[in-house]
């Protein structure tokens, strides 16, 4: 996303752009996604709901991004949802394919299988994050037992180390990710969507020695109980749900649609510890890593920052190559990625 929409600004504002796409398709992760962009409504409820994300950077994405939704737009990016469905939130839902075709006419010819963390002149380094890299997530996330990924598979932080290379600082919110809990069993990119089980809120959910670790209440995004299932042990957690439960909706399926769809679903005379009053069922969850939410630190032009906070000459991040934005809470990638792809080729063309 960031990628695409830096290199297709990048050529409206009359730079040459040379564009590396490191895996076999374009697109990233944004074309596995929803593809909803948005924004917190309230500009309070972001810095509520992220409280130790990067205020600048935060203001800048929230300001810019109803402008940079119209951009799409006007690029013929086709609109799905002019809603996001959610009360809270402000923004648009694209249809991925559509999205990603239109931004890779705008960026140009893209080199492909190609990586471009070692390239010449100014870069934008937008290489989707470091949650395929196990090596990375174990050292900065530090979950009790490797994640599955649910993201594209070639964004292993080319971008993060080459940053580092050049001297840049980290953001923060280095140890946190964004993701979903899911059937605990292997899924397909096609599954990243159907099979997460967005439910937490409305269920008992204990570790796998029977704890109830979740202390307070579940967030909308539900994140943060992701965040913690990653610590239990085995990076594992048990939902179990009564009647009342299974009958939520969040947005257009019940929780008991979210239950069938999971293999892992048992009678709960099979949890390895007493089953809770009024069980009905118990649903085996282990959270897919979605991306990692800190990176590079970057300053509100996407300019690379030291940790004295002086800028590397010539290097811009974005996307979720660029940390920090949604720390301590959850919020849009693709806003972040559309908004600081913009700055970025904004601010190597001068342009800002
Ligand atoms: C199932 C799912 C649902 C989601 N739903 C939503 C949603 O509704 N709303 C939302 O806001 N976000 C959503 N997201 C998250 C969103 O997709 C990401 O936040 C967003 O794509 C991040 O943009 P990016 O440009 O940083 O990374 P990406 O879009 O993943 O792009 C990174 C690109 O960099 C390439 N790359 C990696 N390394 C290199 C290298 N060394 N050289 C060259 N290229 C390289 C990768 O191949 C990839 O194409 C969802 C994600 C998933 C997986």
């Amino acid at each position: 996303m960031a990628g695409l929409v830096a290199a297709a600004r990048a050529r409206e504002l009359g730079l040459d752009v040379a564009v590396h796409e490191k895996g076999t398709r374009v697109g990233g992760s944004m074309l596995l996604s929803s593809c909803v962009i948005w924004r917190h409504r309230e500009w309070d409820d972001f810095r509520g709901e992220c409280p130790t994300g990067d205020a600048r950077l935060q203001r800048v994405v929230w300001e810019r991004l109803d402008d940079a939704i119209a951009w799409l737009e006007s690029l013929g990016a086709p609109v799905v949802w002019d809603e996001t469905g959610n009360p809270r939130t402000a923004g648009k839902r694209f249809d991925p394919r559509g999205l990603a075709s239109v931004l890779a006419d705008a960026a140009g010819d893209i080199t492909m299988s190609s990586d471009g963390t070692d390239g010449e002149g100014a870069t934008i380094l937008c290489t989707g994050g470091f949650q395929g890299d196990a090596d990375l997530v174990a050292e900065h996330i530090a979950p009790a037992a490797p994640l599955r990924l649910r993201a594209n598979p070639w964004s292993r932080g080319d971008g993060l180390r080459r940053g580092l290379r050049d001297g840049a600082g980290a953001s923060p919110g280095l140890h946190e990710f964004y993701g979903r809990n899911m059937p605990d069993a292997d899924f397909r990119d096609d599954e990243f969507v159907s099979g997460a089980q967005l439910y937490g809120r409305f269920a008992r959910v204990f570790n796998e020695r029977g704890d109830e670790f979740f202390e307070g209440e579940v967030s909308w995004s539900e994140n943060d109980l992701v965040q913690a299932t990653a610590h239990q042990p085995n990076a594992r957690a048990w939902y179990v749900l009564d009647d009342a439960a299974l009958d939520h909706r969040v947005r257009e399926r019940t929780v008991a649609d979210m239950v069938a769809a999971a293999s892992t679903a048992v009678d709960p005379a099979r949890l390895p510890f007493a089953a809770p009053p009024g069980a009905r069922v118990a649903v085996r969850v282990s959270p897919g890593i979605t991306h990692t939410i800190g990176g590079i630190h970057v300053d509100e032009r996407a300019r690379v920052l030291r940790p004295d906070g002086s800028p590397v000459e010539g290097l811009y991040a974005a996307g979720a190559d660029a940390g920090g934005i949604a720390a301590g809470g959850y919020a849009s990638g693709l806003a972040a990625a559309l908004v600081l792809g913009l700055v970025a080729a904004e601010t190597a063309s001068g342009a800002i």
